[in-house]
């Protein structure tokens, strides 16, 4: 016997006397309490005082009816899952129907069979029991999914089936909508517009491939609430292989993403400035440097270190100094910003705070040194801006040492100290000069790269530099026909340099620009002095270097000087390299082109070493060409040489161009030449380049005699 308190209780409401005592005697034979009414109102009053597990009632009863009996069991807060077997003589389809709609689980005929009774009653609990177990296990697993912010689904893309579970609709801040059948739209419920495509693809893999995935993205509540949602999938495979569905976890993580915000706030920023501290630029620096040595690029560090901060702290406090520091960090932030270039890590991740008025800058991926040099002159102008804090007005400057990868071991800390060392050079520099490279073979290739331009802008203030004339003679009468005007500088100490010591470095910073302007303006100036001494006019070609040839400053520059000494335009020339032009083609024709406006004459510079075609020679508007002085150099001898000067005059010629042959030493040169019908000679052999004076005196001394060539070429 089942003990009484385990004991199911089966309420039995029927008219009939006998069924009721036949099913007691059954039922309680096989382990069951029986409470027995003889009516459907006695039925309801029972079960409302002492609820059963499973109700047999009789459809036929006096007063109320069986059917609305089962209605009214049903809609009993205890009754809605009770199983209700409902027993009828009146063995048609209608009233079986009829019960189920009211809400009957089973039905008996009668006549019953009483020895099948108990299985019936039996089996019906049994299915009840399973029922209530999975509500439980739903509400369960309902509750504990809402517990931890997460909803789940799960996908059976044979049977085109998808569920959800209730939580998924709260995660995208919805009411939960059980009715709505789900579908593929179901999980893209308010996921963010850029986030859509990366899960639909990762979906459509995960069905099709069977390629489970784990996705971080960003949901946005109908009211406007952003979260963060996590979702991770699994896979279930049949025997042959395909996906027999996909169950996704969705996990709202908002609150753990904000949480280690927080955390990596408070542990890796440096709370004055908001920028990283030594551990976090530690870290991104180490992880940098593993990055560069794989794909083989170089990675810098600038060490920014304030000048007078300490001052300015001891003086004002240090409420003023960390408005300053406040402010310092603001600048690195926009002067890093504003040149981009390599620098994908996010600003405060870049720069840091390492000590008290010390910085750091990481720059990934450097192309040339020059960049490392404008950035870091960039922050050194942003950092001598006066800093107004607390209505007064500070200056302050600052000192950076830079180091660079390569090297040993791509370790961060020997980078950051020979940062620090280059620093301390910096700072101690007799010179005033505040950028300093860490000194190793390449630092001070560097070092002296960045000498040679601090100085060259002084040579340019203070007219250190000079303005040399080279003759260009015709061959064909000994005249001079023209000059090239070739600057050099006199420098203090180092005496008179020439171009190749001076001119790339003033390239690679920018002092290029003032430089041609000052060359435009000398030789302009230098002409007009020599019309006013009544001599007779030559014309001199002036070069022009890439970055000035892009500049809009230079046509009305060159206008201007050529009007304030009345000069004709035919007076000047430019000479553009080959090289220079192919840069930025489209950009140089149409500088050309306005150029030929003004009316002065232009020339390609070292002809033959930019492989230029004859398709671009002929969208130049171009005078002359200059042939390279390496093709001259060792003619007549050189077979290769030979041909190719021989090639190139006849291209020239045969585009209606002058030809200027440069670096003519020899008469066996210049006999290879005028042979060809390439008169016009610029070389040592007839003058080298000499200062103003000199080179009119050499004009005054008239006519070269032209040289006795091998076999004259007229
Ligand atoms: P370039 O324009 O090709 O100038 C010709 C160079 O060849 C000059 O060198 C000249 O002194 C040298 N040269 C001329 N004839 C002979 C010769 O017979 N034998 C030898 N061995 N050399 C000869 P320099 O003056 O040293 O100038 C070098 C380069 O510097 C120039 O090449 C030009 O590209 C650049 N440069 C000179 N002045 C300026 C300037 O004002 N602006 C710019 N942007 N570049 C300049
Ligand atoms: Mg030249
Ligand atoms: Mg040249």
């Amino acid at each position: 016997m089942t003990p009484a308190a385990a004991r199911k209780t089966v309420l039995v409401i029927d008219d009939d006397a006998i069924v009721r005592l036949m099913s007691s005697a059954v039922l309680d034979e096989a382990g069951y309490r029986v409470l027995e009414v003889a009516d459907a109102e006695a039925g309801l009053e029972r079960f409302a005082l002492d609820g059963a597990d499973l109700v047999l009632l009789d459809l036929l009863l006096p007063g109320m009816n069986g059917f609305d009996a089962c209605a009214r069991l049903r809609a009993h807060a205890r009754g809605a899952n009770v199983p209700i077997i409902v027993m009828t003589g009146l063995d048609d389809g209608s009233s079986i129907a009829r019960a189920y709609d009211v809400g009957a689980t089973d039905f008996l005929t009668k006549p019953i069979v009483w020895d099948l009774l108990p299985y019936r009653v039996r089996y019906a609990l049994r299915a009840s029991d399973a029922f209530q177990e999975t509500l439980r296990s739903r509400t369960l697993l309902s509750r504990s999914q809402a517990l931890v912010n997460m909803g789940s689904w799960e996908w059976r893309p044979r049977e085109g089936a998808m569920v959800l579970s209730e939580q998924m609709d709260r995660i995208a801040g919805l009411d939960a909508s059980p009715t709505l059948p789900a579908t593929r739209q179901s999980l893209l419920q308010g996921v963010d517009e850029a986030d859509r495509a990366r899960l639909l693809q990762a979906l459509d893999e995960a069905l099709t491939l069977g390629r489970p995935y784990s996705l971080e993205f960003g949901l946005t509540w109908p009211d406007g609430t952003r979260r963060r949602v996590l979702e991770q999938t699994e896979v279930e495979r049949l025997g042959d292989d395909t996906v027999a569905a996909v169950h996704g976890i969705r996990r709202d993580i908002t609150e753990q993403t904000e949480a280690n915000e927080r955390i990596r706030t408070l542990a890796l920023l440096d709370p004055l400035t908001g920028l990283a501290n030594r551990l976090l630029f530690g870290q991104l620096l180490q992880q940098r440097l593993a990055l560069a040595s794989r794909q083989a690029t170089r990675c810098a560090v600038l060490l920014v270190d304030l000048d007078r901060f300490k001052m300015i702290n001891e003086s004002f406090g240090t409420r003023t100094g960390d408005e300053v520091l406040k402010i310092v960090g603001q600048r690195l932030r926009e002067g890093a910003q504003a040149l981009g270039g390599g620098l994908d890590a996010p600003a405060e991740e870049r720069i840091a705070r390492l000590a008290a008025d010390e910085f750091a800058v990481l720059i990934d991926d450097v192309q040339a040194l020059h960049e490392i040099l404008d950035l870091a002159r960039a922050l050194l102008q942003a950092l001598e801006k006066p800093f107004v804090v607390v209505g007064r007005e500070l200056a302050l400057g600052a000192s950076i040492g830079i180091g660079m990868t390569p090297i040993e071991g791509d370790d961060a800390d020997a980078l950051l100290r020979n940062a620090s060392t280059a620093l301390h050079a910096a700072k101690q520099d007799p010179a005033g000069e505040r950028i300093r490279f860490y000194e190793d073979a390449m630092g001070s290739a560097v070092n002296r790269q960045v000498t040679i331009e601090t100085e060259l802008r002084r040579a340019l203030q203070q007219g250190e530099l000079r303005v040399f004339y080279q003759g260009q003679v015709d061959l064909r009468d000994g005249r001079a026909v023209g000059a090239e005007a070739l600057v050099r500088w006199m420098h203090p100490v180092r005496g008179l340099t020439g171009p190749v010591e001076f001119i790339g470095v003033a390239e690679q910073s920018g002092l290029i620009l003032p430089l041609t302007r000052w060359v435009i303006a000398e030789v302009c100036r230098q002409l007009a002095a020599w019309r006013d001494e009544g001599r007779p006019a030559i014309a001199v070609s002036i070069n022009l270097d890439v970055k000035s040839l892009q500049s809009a400053e230079l046509i009305p520059h060159v206008a201007a000087e050529l009007a304030r000494h009345a000069l004709a335009p035919t007076a000047i020339e430019f000479e553009v390299t080959e090289s220079s032009l192919l840069r930025d083609l489209e950009h140089a024709i149409t500088t050309l082109h306005a150029l030929k406006q003004i009316g002065v004459r232009l020339s390609i510079d070292d002809f033959g070493t930019g492989y230029s075609s004859l398709t671009y020679l002929k969208r130049f508007p171009v005078d002359a060409l200059k042939i390279d002085r390496s093709f001259v150099k060792d003619l007549p001898q050189d077979a290769s040489d030979a041909a190719l000067t021989t090639a190139i005059i006849a291209m020239g010629q045969s585009l209606g161009l002058e030809l200027v042959a440069e670096g003519v030493e020899t008469v066996d040169q210049a006999g290879f030449l005028a042979q060809r019908h390439c008169f016009l000679i610029q070389g040592f052999l007839f003058a080298r380049p000499q200062p103003a004076a000199a080179f009119a005196d050499w004009l005054a001394a008239g006519p070269c005699t032209p040289p006795r060539l091998a076999r004259p070429g007229r």
